[in-house]
């Protein structure tokens, strides 16, 4: 049977960008739908380190840009959140470390510590005396300086279950190799068609927002959009699992004093530990040049290069791993990378990148603002079928919550 449904916004994409844009539409009486091809954070977003940063690694070439300064103010967007007093309530998602550390190893540390303590820097930043080391650094001898930054790291998974959980019913698992999106000749996107289990379903809405991460570029091709552009930035993640070892959550700053610190290390629960311990995530420098490297060069140098930095770690029964993955963005001039939330409109489309977890909350005020902007209103019924009272949830599975990718990289290691 075919069934056609309407309904204010359709979504396509559970990633972070996706599920918190369905929670500010629908709150603000919008009746909005959600499609995910697979898991509910399974892109970017659950492979992401959970730094929710005030951007302050991107001034570390020494400049404060105007983008630098929109990102500072993030932080304390996610902290109301997390308090229940933000646009969205997170209140339940599980923060990891209430703080993010920076370590700057001795060679360069007056001239980072000049800048570190410049005006433009002052309240986002404190350098730490030895009393107030977090449990990892406390009683080491390091060199060079150590600062608490106003970051702070969550737990992805339960952040992606929280965001998702109230919208069971417009949330829903759909076979994007059936899916098919009729274009009108202007352009205009006048429907979606899908294979449900209980046949063929159109959906109609006022506006779709292509929130699908990498998926954007093949949705871009298909709609024959070719602005904006995507780009991929690919990464070669660490991860150790370390016996016995405290978590880390620091950026180490390695002798070039750049845009990306040597080390971006990230500790998340080892669900495969009965004693509590923890899985060693690892970015940074090492991670973008890691791409020329095979699986096996790159656990080497993980080892060498964390072995160097943290000297009092024994890595003796460190299990390593570790897997590629794309960082997707919209495709700047000069093959600059984005500082902002991206949002793109092209009719009855708006396309999105938030080119950082970070800032999720900056592209639903983006898109909020457009909406507005185009005068789009609230309109439909919840997912109104024209035709019977079946709803579009029974129509569709809730697509599951996406595993940290070590879930099955250490399993039965
Ligand atoms: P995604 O999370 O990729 O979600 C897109 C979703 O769309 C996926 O679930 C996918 O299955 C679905 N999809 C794709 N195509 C279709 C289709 N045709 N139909 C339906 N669904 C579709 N940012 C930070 O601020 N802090 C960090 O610490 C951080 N660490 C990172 C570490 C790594 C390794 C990576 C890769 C990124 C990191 N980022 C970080 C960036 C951040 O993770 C991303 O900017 C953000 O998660 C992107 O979210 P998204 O919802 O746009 O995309």
């Amino acid at each position: 049977m075919n069934q056609t449904f309407s309904t204010d916004i359709v979504i396509v994409g559970g990633g972070i960008a996706g599920l918190w844009l369905l929670n500010r539409l629908r709150q603000r009486g919008f009746d909005a739908v959600l499609l995910e091809k697979a898991t509910l954070g399974g892109g970017q977003t659950i492979a992401s380190q959970g730094i929710i940063h005030g951007g302050l690694k991107y001034a570390l070439n020494g400049v404060l840009s105007p983008a630098s300064s929109a990102i500072a103010a993030m932080p304390e967007h996610w902290r109301r959140c997390l308090l229940g007093q933000g646009d969205v309530d997170l209140r339940g998602c599980h923060v990891l470390s209430p703080h993010y550390y920076m370590w700057s190893s001795g060679g360069y540390r007056s001239r980072l510590k000049t800048f570190l303590g410049s005006k433009a820097l002052r309240g986002r930043i404190d350098a730490l005396d030895e009393r107030d080391y977090p449990d990892f650094f406390r009683g080491r001898d390091i060199s060079g300086a150590l600062y608490r930054l106003s970051d702070f790291v969550v737990d992805t998974p339960s952040l992606i279950s929280l965001l998702a959980e109230p919208h069971r019913d417009r949330i829903l698992c759909i076979d994007t190799e059936t899916m098919q999106m009729a274009l009108a000749d202007d352009g205009h996107l006048e429907n979606l068609t899908l294979q449900s289990r209980n046949g063929i379903v159109k959906l109609q809405a006022q506006r779709f927002v292509l929130c699908a991460g990498e998926g954007n570029g093949p949705l871009l091709q298909q709609l024959g959009i070719t602005q904006p552009e995507m780009q991929t930035r690919p990464l070669h993640m660490l991860a150790a699992r370390v016996p016995h070892a405290q978590p880390a959550f620091v950026h180490c700053i390695g002798d070039s004093f750049g845009m990306t610190p040597r080390l971006t290390v990230t500790s998340h629960p080892d669900p495969t530990s009965e004693s509590g311990g923890w899985i060693w995530y690892i970015g940074g420098e090492i991670a973008e040049s890691g791409v020329q490297r095979s699986a096996e060069e790159q656990q080497a140098e993980g080892q060498r290069q964390l072995g160097e930095a943290f000297p009092w770690v024994d890595f003796s029964a460190a299990q390593w791993s570790s897997f590629f993955i794309n960082r997707a963005e919209p495709r700047l001039p000069n093959l600059q990378r984005p500082d902002n939330a991206f949002v793109s409109a092209k009719q009855n489309l708006l396309i999105t990148w938030p080119t950082k977890l970070t800032l999720t909350p900056d592209l639903s005020d983006s898109v909020c603002a457009e909406l507005e902007r185009q005068g789009v209103q609230p309109q439909a019924a919840p997912a109104a079928n024209a035709d019977s009272s079946a709803t579009l949830s029974s129509c569709f599975d809730f697509p599951e919550v996406a595993k940290p990718r070590w879930e099955h990289l250490f399993r039965g290691a």
